[in-house]
C-alpha cells in the first residue's frame, strides 16, 4: 500500500541541512514543535548520516522556541547512543509504524519486516532515553474484513498504550502503482469505511488513550470513505476530534442520519458469516446457518 519509494530524490546529506536550516529561519516567535518526517527512518544511517543526525541535534539544541523534536524511524534503528545525539535539547518523540500488534497480520499482510517485540524493545530503549513514542497504526489492510480490522486497531492500540504517549490512526488509502491498488482495481479490496474510523477512535479515546487521525483522501474513492452525502460532516468531526480529543465529537455523530449507515450495520452484522470467519464458527448464530458456511 505504500508508494513512498517512488517518491524518492536523490538529496546529498548537505541538502537536507540546508532545507532544515531554510525551515527553521521561517518559525513563529511562539513554541513550536518540529516534524522531521523522511518517509523512511530518520535514525537509520544510510538516510540520515551519524554526522547529519549530530548536526541536526545541535540546530534543534539552539533552535529558540522548539519545544518538541518528532522523527519517524523503524524499530530496528533505534539504539540509546542516537538518541543520546539529542539529550540536551527539546523533548524527542520517536514515531514508529507498527500498524498492528498482530504478528500475522503485520507480517503476511502488510510485510512490515518487524516483530512486536522488536518494537517493545525501540520503545522501551525511548522510554530509557526519555523519549516519547508515538504509534501508528493501520485501518484495514487488504485481506481484512471490515469488523476484524476495527478489532485489530483497538486492540492493536491496547497493546501499544504501555509504550505510547499517543496513538495515530492511518486510515488505509489506494496510492499509484502498488499492490493494493492491484487489488482494489479487481474488487478485492475497498478502503475502509469512515463509519469504521468513527467506531475505532471512538473506542480507542474511550480507553484514555490520546489518539489522532489524518483522514488521508476522505470521501474520495481511493480513500476511506462512506455514500458520498455524509464524508464531509465525518471528516470534519474527526479533524475537530484530534484537536479537542473530545470523543462526544465523534459520539454526536451517532445522531447522523445517513441512509449508509444501514448498509455498514449490515456489513458488520454478516461480517463473520460473509468471511466464515473463526467468530462465526465458534457458535454466535445458529446450527443451521454454521452448517451451510462448513
Ligand atoms: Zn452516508
Amino acid at each position: 500500500m505504500c508508494s513512498f519509494w517512488q517518491e524518492s530524490a536523490q538529496v546529498t546529506q548537505a541538502d537536507i541541512l540546508t532545507q532544515l536550516a531554510h525551515a527553521l529561519q521561517r518559525t513563529p516567535e511562539e513554541e513550536f514543535v518540529l516534524k522531521i518526517f523522511t518517509s523512511g527512518s530518520f535514525l537509520d544511517e544510510r538516510e540520515i548520516t551519524a554526522e547529519s543526525r549530530r548536526a541536526i541535534a545541535k540546530m534543534v539544541r539552539e533552535k529558540a522556541g522548539l519545544r518538541k523534536l518528532i522523527i519517524e524511524t523503524r524499530p530496528e534503528f533505534v539504539t540509546p547512543t542516537k538518541l543520546e545525539d539529542f539529550t540536551g535539547s527539546a523533548e524527542l518523540e520517536l514515531a514508529i509504524g507498527l500498524e498492528t500488534a498482530d504478528e500475522f497480520i503485520r507480517s503476511s499482510y502488510i510485510n512490515k519486516g518487524f516483530t512486536f517485540a522488536e518494537y517493545q524493545q525501540a520503545a522501551e530503549t525511548a522510554l530509557d532515553c526519555d523519549a516519547t513514542v508515538k504509534t501508528y497504526l493501520l485501518l484495514k489492510p487488504p485481506w481484512v474484513s471490515e469488523k476484524r480490522a476495527i478489532e485489530d486497531v483497538i486492540s492493536s492500540a491496547e497493546r501499544a498504550s504501555r509504550y505510547s504517549a499517543t496513538i495515530s490512526l492511518n486510515l488505509c488509502n489506494i496510492q499509484k502503482h502498488t499492490p493494493l491498488e492491484t487489488l482494489w482495481r479487481q474488487g478485492y479490496y475497498r478502503p475502509p469505511w469512515l463509519w469504521s474510523a468513527l467506531e475505532a477512535l471512538s473506542a480507542i479515546a474511550k480507553r484514555d488513550l490520546v489518539v489522532m487521525s489524518d483522514p488521508v483522501g476522505a470521501g474520495y474513492r481511493r480513500g476511506p470513505h462512506n455514500c458520498g452525502i455524509c464524508d464531509r460532516a465525518i471528516t470534519a468531526a474527526i479533524k475537530r476530534f484530534n484537536i479537542t480529543q473530545d470523543v462526544r465529537v465523534l459520539v454526536r455523530l451517532d445522531e447522523l442520519e445517513c441512509a449508509c449507515k444501514d448498509v455498514w450495520h449490515v456489513l458488520m452484522d454478516r461480517d463473520a458469516f460473509l468471511f466464515g470467519s473463526r467468530p462465526y464458527l465458534e457458535g454466535k448464530v445458529n446450527k443451521r446457518a454454521r452448517e451451510l458456511v462448513e
